[in-house]
């Protein structure tokens, strides 16, 4: 199926063809690692890992390369550590690895490549010097600094014009550069900060040469498709073009996506505004990971979200109908007897399973939209429902449960391009319930029956009900669910 995509520099839908359908690459900014991150800090990554989900599946898996970078050198975690008392690396170790903690809740796929700057300064340095090299930077007292003027295409990305950039605001500590929009590619070292030995002075690097050495390096140029927030249009991903492609003579990246901004009360959710709300206490709250992923597939990634304990809800009730579905379908046991007998039985072949999905995949190829795709989750779901509940008697040919597993394979499949509807339907239900004691009391009510203390088995069952639990004894031995 085609997919289409919303190219921020032709402003318009295109038509996705990646230059090599054997390697297509897709780089999006990550996070800096100095604190939490906010759940419209965690909107890119769902969002562009959804969009990894439709490449892979389009594409084949390993003809995806997917890099998203680690900023570990930045004036905010210097300002970090500084106040923590603690190493730089300490901090940005810590961040980095609850980051990723945080989006394995979320269900975002490890990327294929997590290029960190600190690790490829030697990359912003031989860049830098190429910029200079060309006559495109210069280096003056303060640092190194990109020469906007001297960039026809400066500001194809954005739509700003050299006029309105002329107005840019003045940054402390950069009063002999010549340019007012010149921005720094590299910053003369000062006491008490890192810095790096390089040919044009000691010092560390501006933000963005990072990712425009850290994309030649791990993936080469031109890409098929960068990503990342709205916010980052403008100067951060106008300045990767101009450094990237000013040293290379060619496009740096032929797609150019961008997320809409989480809004609270809508305001955009800013760690300066202080209106946020983060991952880890999300989390720490119980909302399952799904559940939040769930919440920020809900609007188109363009669109505004805005956040809320409603949005949340909303997203629960909706997973907890399609698991119920699962757990009616009794997905376990089909899941089991398809690994006994084998595909052939039940013939759950991908061909078919394409087939139910399609009007799934067209909407989320569709400039990956979300909302439509949730959509036609339920319909799938619908078509779950219908099949389930057939006996073996009303069945004879298995011609209803051939259906159900079909059915089932295919709302699992579609669900799974969105990373949702990935647990046991059992455990999904089990969420805030405290599994070692009901655990405790199945077992010591497996005893008293064994032991035919009939009185205590069933004052045990009386109280696993009381706590919201259904006990099923089977010849195998006794299982639970929330009832
Ligand atoms: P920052 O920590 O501000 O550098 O942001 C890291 C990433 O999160 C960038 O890709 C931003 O575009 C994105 N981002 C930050 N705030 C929001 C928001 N409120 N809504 C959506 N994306 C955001
Ligand atoms: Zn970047």
């Amino acid at each position: 199926m085609r997919i289409q995509l919303t190219n921020t520099l032709s402003r318009s839908k295109e038509v996705f063809e990646p230059a090599d359908a054997g390697r297509v690459t897709l780089y999006v900014c990550g996070p800096t690692v100095y604190n939490y991150a906010h759940i419209g800090n965690a909107r890119p990554p769902v969002v562009f890992d959804t969009l990894f989900r439709l490449l892979r599946r389009t594409y084949g898996d390993s003809a995806v390369i997917y890099a998203r970078n680690y900023t570990d050198i930045d004036d905010k975690i210097i300002a970090a550590a500084q106040a923590a008392g603690q190493p730089i690396e300490a901090i940005t170790e810590k961040f980095r690895v609850i980051y990723e903690q945080d989006m394995g809740a979320l269900g975002v796929l490890p990327p294929t490549l997590a290029p960190r700057a600190t690790q490829h300064v030697d990359d912003m340095i031989a860049l830098i010097e190429k910029l200079i090299e060309a006559g495109a930077a210069y280096a003056v007292p303060s640092g190194v600094y990109f020469a906007v003027a001297k960039d026809a295409d400066y500001g194809k990305l954005s739509g700003r014009s050299q006029d309105e950039l002329r107005a840019g605001a003045r940054v402390e500590g950069e009063d002999d550069k010549q340019g007012p929009s010149d921005f720094a590619l590299w910053k003369a070292a000062k006491p008490g900060e890192p810095a790096w030995d390089a040919p044009f002075g000691r010092g560390r690097p501006g933000w963005h040469i990072e990712c425009s050495a850290m994309i030649e390096s791990a993936l080469g140029s031109p890409i098929d498709i960068h990503g990342g927030g709205l916010d980052l249009i403008f100067p951060h991903h106008e300045n990767e073009i101009a450094q990237s492609e000013s040293a290379h003579g060619r496009a740096l990246a032929r797609v150019w996506m961008h997320n809409g901004f989480l809004t609270m009360d809508k305001e955009k959710m800013s760690k300066s505004i202080g209106n946020i709300v983060t991952v880890n206490e999300l989390l720490a709250q119980g909302w399952q990971g799904e559940t939040i992923r769930w919440a920020l597939l809900s609007a188109h990634y363009r669109a505004p979200l805005d956040w809320s304990d409603d949005l949340l809800k909303q997203a629960q009730a909706s997973l907890d109908r399609l698991y119920q579905v699962l757990r009616d379908a009794d997905y376990d046991r089909l899941d089991e007897d398809l690994h006994d007998e084998g595909e052939s039985h039940y013939p759950v072949g991908s061909n078919q399973v394409d087939d139910i999905i399609k009007p799934f995949l067209s909407a989320l190829s569709d400039d990956l939209n979300t909302p439509r795709a949730l959509a036609e989750l339920n319909e799938l779901a619908k078509a779950v429902r219908d099949a389930t509940g057939a006996t073996a008697e009303d069945d004879p040919q298995g011609d209803v449960r051939s259906r159900l597993m079909l059915t089932t394979a295919a709302l699992r499949s579609a669900a799974s391009l969105l990373g949702i509807l990935q647990s046991d339907p059992n455990d999904w239900f089990r969420r805030g319930m405290d599994t070692s004691k009901i655990d405790a009391l199945v077992a010591q009510r497996v005893e008293a029956r064994k032991a035919k203390d009939f009185a205590a088995s069933d004052r045990i069952r009386d109280q696993l009900a009381a706590m919201g639990v259904e006990v099923m004894d089977s010849a195998s031995g006794s299982t639970w669910r929330r009832k």
